[in-house]
């Protein structure tokens, strides 16, 4: 990638060599399911917390995997469970929100 040291908008590239993958590492142990994970959007677009506190487990999970802090968009979970219900891969994503919840409290 070209740096010009300019830009109308900030990058939005993402060095896969240099994120800190830690937490996903340790979910993808828990979780196994988070690995098959299409990013189809089924998920975020039946969250009933969705529209109103930006919650949305297919960002959760591509933030993830960019070594992103994900804590302040989880607070916005109910865990009502429909996400779970739609997700064609079969991903049991209030589990997973459960865990990744789990993990930052250990990190506290
Ligand atoms: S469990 Fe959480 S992420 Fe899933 S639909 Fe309910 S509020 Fe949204
Ligand atoms: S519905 Fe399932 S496969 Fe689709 S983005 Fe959500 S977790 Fe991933």
């Amino acid at each position: 990638m070209i740096d010009f040291g300019f830009g109308l908008s900030r990058s939005s590239a993402v060095r896969l060599d240099e994120v800190d993958l830690t937490l996903y590492r340790k979910l993808e142990a828990i979780e196994p399911g988070v690995r098959i994970c299409m990013s189809c959007g089924s998920c975020s677009s039946t969250c009933t917390a969705g529209p109103w506190t930006g919650m949305s487990v297919r960002k959760v999970i591509l933030a993830l995997q960019r070594g992103q802090d994900v804590a302040p968009m989880l607070k916005g979970c109910m865990l009502c469970g429909k996400c779970s219900m739609v997700c064609p891969r079969g991903i049991n994503t209030r589990h997973l929100i459960l865990s990744l919840c789990r993990l930052y409290e250990e990190k506290k």
